[in-house]
């Protein structure tokens, strides 16, 4: 979903305080429950939304993955698929230039939603420590590249993720493994956000974690819907995150500083 309102914060924060009285685990099995019931009932979906209502929004911990194995037997019909798109285009797929074409384009296409491979609870495995700490954790600027579920052209920028710790911490490297994995599928901003959230709630029970992604969707550059350098912000703030606004304020001027 692409919007050109850089000022989101405050907008994603609405959406997300619809539940502010549950619990965050409460407030978060709330909304995926949502979203789930509306990709899974196709009345009044627009068209654009996703019509595959396992591959979106699932819970961590049982995610639907694609195996190495699954590429390889794929691999022809995405390349013939390829070779449909060039003569679609008008172009000739036996021209010298193209030639390999399908094949390299499939390889990557699968390269690029390599997450659907990966589970986020495999990577988590062993790198939950019980801490005492109860600062705040930040890793910002964690480069991020995904595709545009909509118009499957790259969407990329930064993410940013803090949480205040509840006795769990998790290995720093993880953080940006999570973003990784949600990010190297099908997309819309909004929903790579909550996902990061997501399982880093799901995973640690923190006091609190906030989410921001910064990221530039190339379907809206290169069609020149909204300035070369315009970038859409998007946010989810969860437990203390959400509830105190002194500790959504240190991490927000953490972030940019
Ligand atoms: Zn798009």
């Amino acid at each position: 979903m692409e919007r050109s309102n850089p000022g989101q914060l405050s907008q994603n924060e609405k959406a997300v305080g619809s539940a502010r009285d549950t619990s965050v685990n409460g407030h978060l099995l709330e909304g995926v429950v949502k979203v789930r019931g509306r990709t899974a009932g196709s009345v009044g979906v627009p068209a654009e939304t996703s019509a595959q209502p396992s591959s979106v929004m699932e819970s961590w911990k049982e995610e639907r993955t694609r195996s190495v194995e699954d590429n390889e037997m794929s691999l022809p019909s995405l390349a013939a698929a390829y070779n449909t798109i060039l003569r679609g285009l008008g172009e000739d797929p036996q021209r010298q230039g193209l030639l390999k074409t399908p094949w390299r384009a499939a390889t990557a296409m699968q390269y690029f939603t390599k997450g659907y491979q990966e589970k986020i609870i495999d990577i988590l495995n062993d790198a939950i420590f019980d801490e005492d700490h109860d600062e705040m954790v930040i890793v910002k600027d964690i480069d991020m590249f995904s595709m545009c579920e909509h118009h499957l052209v790259p969407i990329f920028g930064k993410v940013h993720i803090g949480y205040l710790p509840n006795k769990r911490v998790l290995g720093l490297s993880k953080l940006a493994r999570i973003v990784e994995i949600y990010s190297r599928r099908l997309q819309v901003q909004e929903r790579l956000t909550k996902q990061i959230a997501v399982a880093i709630t799901e995973a640690l029970q923190p006091a609190g974690v906030g989410v921001v992604v910064e990221a530039t969707h190339m379907c809206m550059v290169m069609r020149g819907v909204q300035k070369m350098n315009s970038k859409t912000v998007t946010s989810t703030m969860l437990g203390v995150f959400r509830e105190d606004p002194k500790t959504r304020d240190e991490f927000l001027t953490l972030i940019r500083s």
